[in-house]
């Protein structure tokens, strides 16, 4: 196609289930491009020399290449392009937040809308499985070499599958009874089928990564114990899942949740299909869900799945400034989540049984920027008001797990208790020791920690093969 008529092209758009509908199901938003769209949309890429889209793309994904094969209608083998360097990509397709990384770089986004990467990257992952041609790589012959990585999220996901496929045998030991961290406990159905993490996790085993699930390290063993057991080297990989709260009165009340708990109970034990499932969880009639990022859009649009008549998203700055992705945003929006922006909570009121039945907050306005850069929240004097609600979900963040940290000697932490690791290595203070995604950086994001899991491989293969 002629590159004027190439420019000609709109972006195409994804199809959704309706605002209405879906508010009240689990089932996936997006639909998903067609392989018509698909190639609609490939032709619109320009295949620029200087690639900027793969610079915004913390895993190096050679983008015009994958783009150029959808184009061609060699889907099989476009995504075994992108697998060359994302071993997730049905994952990342649906939740890496592409409008800041490989979208942002986009030059069609100069003059218009960039190229829908993150839409084609979703379907090239879902077609090949549709197709059931996913295919294993060939493994090289066994180096002898034994390799623990603790936690199962994106990070130490990727870690044993760039090692394994270096001929090293690789066991994850995992806290809770399923493997996929975040993207199995905290990221909702709606937003990721947990189907499709259990068959990127079958992709690794059937490359020969073992996994142990309720295996609590720092619990049922040390770090230290795995290294004197003949473990190589280990990689820690335990996320930031440690729940926070505001430290305001009443917190402690019945139906005050962390989105940690709120969002597990939901996710993980599937307490949204009870009583097909047996976990409970309150089915709040009037929700407040505190904070403005991803975890607190999951847990707003969750609390109105499960059936509230009333979402309001309490933020203390406002849209501007609100951390979670844009489509996030959008799609609360236009699911009827209501949004009290400017707005801080100082109290949670409860009643005579000890629930939760109000949330006291404080009109807020924006002052100097503070060390994030953002605008500081200033409270505005006389602008109490109170919100009549059954539940609260707290979700301002999150910090690190700290069980591994206070059971290995001499691992170097930071004053958050994150664990100091080089950038460019992942080793940690001590040897034959090393760490990525979330427990090194605090709360990011799936391929920011993905991208620590690829480094931190490299490195474990010079030191493995150098001992
Ligand atoms: C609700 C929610 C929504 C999010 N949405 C997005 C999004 O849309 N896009 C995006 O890019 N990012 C999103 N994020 C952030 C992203 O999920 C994380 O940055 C990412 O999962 C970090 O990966 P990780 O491998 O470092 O840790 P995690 O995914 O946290 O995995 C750590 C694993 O280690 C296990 N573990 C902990 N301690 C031990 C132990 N002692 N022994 C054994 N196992 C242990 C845990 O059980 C867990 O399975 C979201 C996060 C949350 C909570
Ligand atoms: S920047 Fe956009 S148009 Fe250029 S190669 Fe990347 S995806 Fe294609």
């Amino acid at each position: 196609m002629e590159m004027k008529d190439r420019l000609k092209i709109l972006r195409q758009p994804m199809p959704e289930q309706a605002p209405k509908v879906r508010a009240r199901n689990f089932d996936e938003v997006p639909l998903g491009y067609t392989p018509d769209t698909a190639k609609i949309e490939a032709s619109r890429c320009i295949q620029c020399k200087n690639r900027p889209c793969v610079e915004g793309c913390p895993v190096e994904v050679d983008i015009p290449a994958f783009i150029a094969l959808v184009a061609e209608g060699k889907f099989i083998e476009a995504a075994k392009k992108i697998k060359e360097t994302n071993a997730l990509p049905a994952v990342c397709g649906r939740v890496c937040p592409q409008e800041a990384q490989c979208e942002a770089r986009c030059v069609r986004g100069k003059k218009g809308e960039p190229v829908a990467i993150g839409r084609m990257e979703r379907f090239v992952a879902d077609n090949e499985r549709a197709q059931g041609e996913v295919s294993i790589p060939e493994i090289p012959p066994k180096t002898g070499k034994r390799i623990a990585v603790v936690g199962s999220g994106p990070a130490g996901l990727t870690v044993a599958g760039d090692l394994v496929q270096l001929g090293h045998d690789v066991t994850i030991f995992e806290a809770l009874h399923a493997p996929g961290g975040v993207l199995v406990y905290g990221i909702p159905e709606f937003r990721l089928p947990k189907a499709i993490v259990a068959a990127e996790v079958d992709y690794l085993k059937n490359m020969g990564v073992k996994i142990e699930t309720s295996h609590v390290v720092g619990k049922l063993d040390t770090v230290d114990d795995l290294l004197n057991e003949g473990f190589d080297a280990v990689f820690i990989g335990t996320g930031a899942g440690l729940p926070t709260f505001m430290n305001i009165p009443g917190e402690n009340l019945n139906g005050v949740y962390s989105a940690n708990e709120y969002l597990t109970r939901s996710n993980l034990m599937k307490a949204y299909r009870f009583p097909e499932y047996d976990t409970p969880i309150v089915r709040g009639r009037n929700v407040a869900v505190v904070g403005g990022g991803n975890v607190a859009m999951d847990a707003a649009r969750t609390a109105m799945r499960l059936g509230a008549d009333n979402v309001y998203l309490i933020y203390r700055r406002s849209r501007a400034e609100m951390p979670a992705r844009s489509e996030e945003i959008h799609h609360a929006e236009e699911e009827g989540i209501q949004f009290h922006l400017l707005t801080n909570p100082i109290r949670y009121i409860g009643n005579d049984k000890g629930w939760v039945v109000g949330v006291e907050c404080l009109k807020m306005e924006l002052g100097e920027p503070d060390d994030s850069g953002r605008r500081r929240p200033v409270p505005m004097k006389g602008s109490e008001f109170v919100i009549d609600i059954d539940t609260a979900v707290v979700a301002i963040g999150a910090g690190s797990n700290p069980l591994v940290q206070s059971t290995t000697p001499g691992l170097e932490t930071n004053k958050w208790n994150y664990i100091i690791a080089d950038e460019e290595t992942g080793q940690t203070s001590r040897e034959g020791v090393f760490a990525g995604g979330d427990i090194v950086t605090g709360a990011a994001t799936v391929i920011l920690a993905m991208g620590a899991g690829r480094k931190a491989a490299r490195a474990i293969h010079t030191y493995v093969m150098s001992k």
